[in-house]
């Protein structure tokens, strides 16, 4: 099948668009017409090495779509179905996936930039392979994935809304009601309020925090914070000590902080603006080499918890079509996520937008 795709050819260039050629399912898989992806700030730091993926990789891991075609063997979708990619390859059968930690999937962790089986269905017009996000590609008219990166999503779903939860919206809704596990009338604290962090604060409201702080450098995004249910706002340009000025206004320190960014030194604060007894849970994914600092005595006398959240520690299969439910039930936002869409061929200018923070999320429509 003949399709236009968002490629990463060279690292720290812009993004270009191909017609590239995707084969039919092979044995567990099915090709997916896409109608829209996300664009994630992931798939931004595959361009410039902050995710170690090797070029030609084709983007996109928050997909949603149509199954068109199947491979031999499948059963768990069919013709028909809507799907999510899911950037976490899930086997369903290893110990992570056993336990219901399906996020920390071992196949999972081992797909990377082909499809689980290490083999690729993606090819450009030369012939010459091309890698693919997590296992995803999906940033593409066509794509042919395993069924284990699928997840089937309710067919009245809205598909450019259902994209985002396939990872912005889960990944943040899923850290503050499966990772943190907020609790009713507790005060949170939100640093970063991307696609990742907006989606933090409606699962802390959703869980019933009564304060929640954002924090941002950026105006316009502290601004999206409040209409997606944060009650204060810092803006941390300019602030000396953000680490004081949070612990004043949440009189005394948060119980759950979310790092929403990917910087060591952020979370840092996160840490730092907790109160004994404290949690903070990192789900920004910083470059290789970046490291944090904590007072290691502050883990012991004030029970702080530093932890981290991967896929907001979600159970995809089930926690997706929970967070649609709550969207058709009016119980949380996503279409105001949608600051802007943009066709394949605008995609370089989506991630320019991306780069310069002009969007809550942009989605690529096919
Ligand atoms: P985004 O670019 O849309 O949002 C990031 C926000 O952080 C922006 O609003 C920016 O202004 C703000 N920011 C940057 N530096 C800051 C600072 N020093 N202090 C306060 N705010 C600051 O990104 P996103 O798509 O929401 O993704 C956020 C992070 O989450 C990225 O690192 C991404 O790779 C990661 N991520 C992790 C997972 C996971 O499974 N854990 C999944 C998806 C994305
Ligand atoms: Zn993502
Ligand atoms: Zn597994």
């Amino acid at each position: 099948m003949r399709a236009k795709a968002v490629i990463c050819r060279e690292l720290n260039q812009p993004v270009v668009v191909e017609e590239i050629e995707v084969a039919g399912p092979g044995p567990g898989e099915a090709m997916i017409k896409l109608s829209a992806c996300g664009v994630c700030h992931s798939d931004l730091s595959a361009t410039n090495g902050t995710i170690p993926f090797p070029p030609p990789l084709i983007l996109g891991h928050e997909g949603a779509g149509v199954v068109v075609e199947v491979g031999s063997g499948v059963t768990d979708v069919v013709v028909g179905d809507h799907v999510l990619s899911s950037f976490v390859a899930m086997c369903g059968t290893c110990r992570y996936c056993t336990l219901g930690r399906p996020a920390l999937c071992e196949i999972g962790a081992k797909t990377l930039y082909t499809l689980p089986d290490g083999s690729l269905r993606t090819t450009d017009k030369n012939g010459a392979p091309l890698g693919v996000f997590s296992g995803c590609g999906v940033m593409a008219e066509y794509a042919t994935l395993s069924v284990k990166s699928l997840i089937r999503i309710p067919q009245d779903a809205p598909l450019r809304q259902a994209a985002l939860v396939g990872c912005g919206v889960m990944t943040g809704f899923c850290a503050a009601t499966n990772k943190a596990k907020v609790e009713p009338g507790t005060v949170v604290v939100v640093f970063g309020c991307g696609g990742v962090g907006l989606s933090a604060i409606q699962g802390a409201q959703v869980a019933g925090a009564v304060t929640i702080v954002a924090v941002d450098i950026d105006s316009f995004k502290l601004d999206l914070a409040k209409l997606f249910g944060a009650t204060h706002v810092v803006n941390a340009k300019g602030e000396e000590n953000i680490v004081k000025t949070l612990r004043k206004l949440t009189g005394g320190g948060a119980d759950y902080a979310f790092e929403c960014i990917g910087s060591g030194e952020v979370a840092a604060q996160a840490y730092g603006a907790l109160r004994k007894g404290g949690h903070a849970v990192i789900v920004g994914v910083a470059p290789p080499k970046d490291s944090t600092s904590i007072r290691t005595a502050s883990l012991t006398f004030e029970e702080k918890s530093l932890s981290g959240s991967y896929f907001g520690s979600a159970r995809p299969r089930v926690d997706a079509p929970r967070i649609l439910g709550l969207y058709k039930a009016g119980k949380i936002k996503l279409d105001e996520l949608i600051t802007r869409t943009y066709t394949v061929d605008e995609a370089p200018q989506a991630f320019a937008d991306l780069q310069a923070g002009r969007n809550a999320r942009g989605v690529i429509v096919f």
